[in-house]
């Protein structure tokens, strides 16, 4: 039963990851999402039901389409599987141990209760969102208005949902503020060249999503995780000083870990502290 429920869930990871495709590959664009569709970027054949399944028609077409032969962008089936994967994860770390964050503790563990329910579905939203922002970024290098500004509103919902007392609420306002100002100070100082006003607005998200404790984990997190990649490209001149890397490709995935483990790693740092 179990197991049916994780293979549930990851097909569901892969239909969402399907409809992420969409949009991000249509946002930016302005092009609607609804309406429309989905056809083949080469030719304009509009697609047929069988080539739309997620993962399995990339494979089956062997990665091109089936009239002019164009080859098919690996992004369609690595975010349907990635997202399948962490819907999975989500799923895993949300079900079992109950909670991720201590800001919304559930003690006794009710399914299916009103906050499980709620808090499930704010964790796989906020998954999705993270997800096209990381994509976008790292394939155009845009971190869009589009999608960070409706995705703030709706967090905010969510967490207005979720949380009984104001406490919480000053916790997110003060995590908005630290991730957003952040960027803003870093934005101002450089006059605009070491980071984009993007970065301001996915700041500000993280701050909503995560609270000003683990903010400021998760920007730590993407600090080191840039540091990490950055330097072997500078030593094997990949790239050089003073190359842009969008930042977003580093704070999506500090802020995705942050939403599973950033707790666990909060009290792993201060144990590692108070020792020395
Ligand atoms: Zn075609």
């Amino acid at each position: 039963m179990e197991y049916l429920i994780l293979v549930i869930i990851f097909i569901f990871g892969l239909g969402v990851g399907s409809f992420l495709n969409v949009v991000i590959l249509r946002l930016p664009e302005q092009r609607s999402i609804a309406r429309g569709r989905s056809q083949c970027p080469a030719c304009g054949r509009i697609l047929a039901w069988y080539e739309l399944i997620p993962l399995a028609s990339f494979f089956a077409l062997r990665a091109r389409c089936k009239s002019c032969k164009a080859p098919i962008s690996w992004q369609y089936p690595i975010v349907e599987f990635v997202t399948g994967v962490l819907f999975v994860v989500t799923w895993y770390v949300h079900a079992y141990s109950g909670m991720t964050s201590s800001q919304f503790p559930i003690s006794n563990f009710q399914f299916p209760n009103f906050y499980f329910i709620t808090q499930l579905l704010s964790y796989l939203f906020y998954i999705s969102v993270l997800l096209v922002i990381f994509v976008q970024d790292f394939r155009w290098g845009v971190i869009l208005d589009r999608v960070t500004v409706p995705a703030i509103v709706l967090t905010l919902v969510f967490q207005l949902l979720l949380s009984p007392t104001i406490v919480p609420l000053t916790t997110l306002g003060l995590g908005m503020l630290i991730g957003g100002g952040f960027f803003a100070l870093q934005y101002v100082l450089s006059r605009g060249r070491w980071i984009g006003g993007g970065d301001i607005r996915l700041g500000a998200l993280m701050g909503a999503m995560l609270g000003w404790q683990l903010v400021i984990v998760a920007l730590m997190l993407a600090y080191v995780g840039g540091a990490v990649i950055a330097l072997p490209l500078l030593i094997f001149r990949i790239k050089h000083l003073g190359d842009a890397l969008p930042f977003g490709i580093f704070l999506v995935p500090a802020t995705i870990i942050t939403l599973f483990y950033g707790e666990a790693i909060m009290r792993w740092y201060f144990n590692l502290v108070y020792i020395v």
